[in-house]
């Protein structure tokens, strides 16, 4: 079967200031999230001509997304705030199929944090994916 190329894997094609280390480590939940950021901050980038822009790492946290920059110029607000626009949104959004959700502790170990929805709040921890 010819499989299409990863989302994940068509992100860092497309945008390069993923390529230092910003390949999404998360679920496909949270594609959509991430292509509206990439593509709002791409945006950004090409207005405000800040080349030097750098996501360095996109994973989760506390069942949050979480997405490290290296930047510090004088855009940095526009930037940072389209960051945590798609954090804020992963918070209320299943990591694992996209649908509305809520960040949560699972019934038994391991006690991570993951935002579900309730299908894959009932399949976490065994069987999230
Ligand atoms: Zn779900």
């Amino acid at each position: 079967m010819a499989e299409q190329k990863d989302w994940r894997q068509q992100l860092c094609d497309r945008y390069p200031f993923l390529r230092h280390g910003g390949f999404p480590s998360v679920g496909d939940g949270w594609r959509s999230i991430l292509e509206r950021m990439c593509a709002d901050l791409a945006e950004e980038i090409k207005a405000s001509n800040v080349a030097e822009y750098r996501i360095v790492q996109i994973k989760e946290k506390f069942g949050g997304l979480r997405a490290y920059y290296s930047y510090d110029g004088e855009k940095v607000e526009r930037l940072r705030e389209i960051v945590r626009t798609a954090e804020n949104d992963s918070l209320v959004t299943c990591e694992a199929c996209g649908k509305p959700g809520e960040v949560r502790l699972p019934k038994a170990e391991p006690y991570w944090y993951k935002c579900c929805c309730m299908k894959h709040y009932l399949k976490w921890p065994d069987n999230y994916y």
